[in-house]
């Protein structure tokens, strides 16, 4: 027999685990549907800027995270091209609405078992992956490619840039780029010495980002065009990749002992990720809920990691969607909860996917005016940007 679900969740992300805890605090029970056999922990860390932290704590488990991770202090802007600094901003003296600034570089798999933690056993349903969703009244039928069905009275899908549940819900795919990403993080037992200063080279072609998550560990980022850059065949092993970042550093000004790093560090299995976006036309104007379906976090608003927002903005969707959520529930109209949160959520993903996308095209950009540009004038307003963005408060449960 079909069993029937009161809220299922697809995909065991932040957005999916935020939105299953958020629900929990609430009272209210969901289930999580996850297409891996455990948790998928690709990409190593992330950074956690302050309207993440607010949605942490508003979860109750903000304080769990911090204790692990260091409190960067500055963010500093390189010129890969002259070596020289184009702009550099203190954290505790820069102006912010929602009290202090707070960037972490957090590792992943450390936030997605936090979170998974303070879930009721079984909340999580492993090696479950939707394949078809069908209506079946005022029920919707999801297909486990299992061969499985699971009757769902309330779906939220929280399943990454390749939503099923997007798709259901009619929105446009996601844009490619024109660019990919690599990624890595080095172990420094004895300590890796290194300013607790979040670095960021830029220009030339390409973006490298450089930030120490700990005392014994390092993250770093690398961004570039595939069509430029003689990138041919890059993606095909780990080996190749490192070679490829490794010549493009060593022939630019970025500093010896930064580029060491990435000679010992261990890199992703997923060793290029394209870098897609939706269009923030679509995010204004398409259908994020329908009914008793709604998207939040990647599956909406898949961006490029410029900003680092993703999975903060994320975050911030999980805790609002669980408070209307569970409001609605109660009062017994769901579909009333799921069009306040689209009504709050729009505006706020469209603008911060699109200046996700111009900060990644003027910081990464080697033509000779942006450069100018960016290094005479944008520099410092970018910087400014990055705050501006995390100076956001989503508000309690
Ligand atoms: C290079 C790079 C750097 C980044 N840096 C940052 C950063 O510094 N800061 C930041 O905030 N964000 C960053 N991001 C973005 C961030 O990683 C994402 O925004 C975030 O992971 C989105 O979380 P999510 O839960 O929505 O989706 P995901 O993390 O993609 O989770 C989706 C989950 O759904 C599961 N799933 C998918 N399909 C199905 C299905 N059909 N059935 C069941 N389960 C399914 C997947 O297995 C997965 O576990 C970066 C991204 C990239 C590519």
């Amino acid at each position: 027999m079909d069993t029937v679900e009161d809220i299922v969740i697809v995909g065991a992300g932040f957005a999916g685990l935020a939105t299953a805890l958020g629900l929990h605090r609430k009272g209210v029970k969901s289930l999580v549907l996850e297409s891996s056999p455990a948790m998928r922990t690709t990409g190593f860390a992330f950074t956690i800027w302050t309207n993440a932290w607010r949605a942490l704590d508003a979860l109750g488990v903000g304080d769990k995270v911090r204790d692990h991770h260091l409190l960067l202090e500055s963010i500093t802007f390189l010129s890969a091209t002259s070596g020289d600094i184009s702009a550099k901003v203190d954290l505790d003296k820069t102006q912010r609405k929602i009290g202090m600034h707070e960037l972490r570089c957090v590792q992943r798999d450390f936030l997605l078992e936090t979170l998974a933690a303070e879930l009721p056993k079984d909340t999580i349903r492993f090696s479950s992956k939707i394949v078809l969703i069908q209506e079946d009244g005022n029920l919707k039928l999801l297909h486990l490619a299992d061969g499985s069905i699971i009757k769902a009275k309330v779906l939220i899908g929280c399943d990454g840039i390749n939503s099923v549940v997007a798709k259901y819900l009619g929105l446009e795919k996601p844009l490619f780029s024109g660019r990919c990403a690599t990624r890595g993080i080095s172990e420094h037992p004895t300590g890796h010495g290194f300013k607790h200063d979040y670095l960021n080279i830029n220009g030339g072609g390409f973006r490298y980002g450089f930030l120490p998550c700990s005392e014994k560990n390092i993250y770093w980022f690398f961004t570039w065009c595939p069509s430029e850059n003689g990138a041919e065949k890059v993606d095909e092993s780990i080996q190749k990749m490192r070679e490829f970042v490794l010549k493009i550093l060593t022939a630019s000004k970025v500093p010896r002992e930064i580029i060491e790093v990435i000679e010992r560090s261990e890199m992703s299995e997923v060793v290029s990720s394209p870098l897609r976006y939706r269009s923030p036309i679509s995010l204004l104007f398409g259908n994020i809920t329908k009914r008793n379906v709604c998207v939040i976090g990647d599956a909406l608003h898949p961006m490029t990691p410029d900003l680092g927002q993703g999975g903060c903005t994320s975050l911030e969707d999980g805790v609002i969607l669980s408070r209307y959520l569970a409001d609605a529930v109660h009062d017994g109209n769901v579909e009333v909860g799921l069009e306040k949160f689209e009504r709050d959520r729009r505006w706020r993903c469209a603008n911060v996917v699109a200046k996700s996308y111009i900060t990644g095209f003027i910081q990464q950009s080697s033509n000779w005016f942006v450069s100018f540009l960016r290094e005479k004038l944008l520099a410092g307003i970018m910087a400014r940007d990055l705050l501006n963005v995390s100076d956001y408060d989503c508000g309690k449960l």
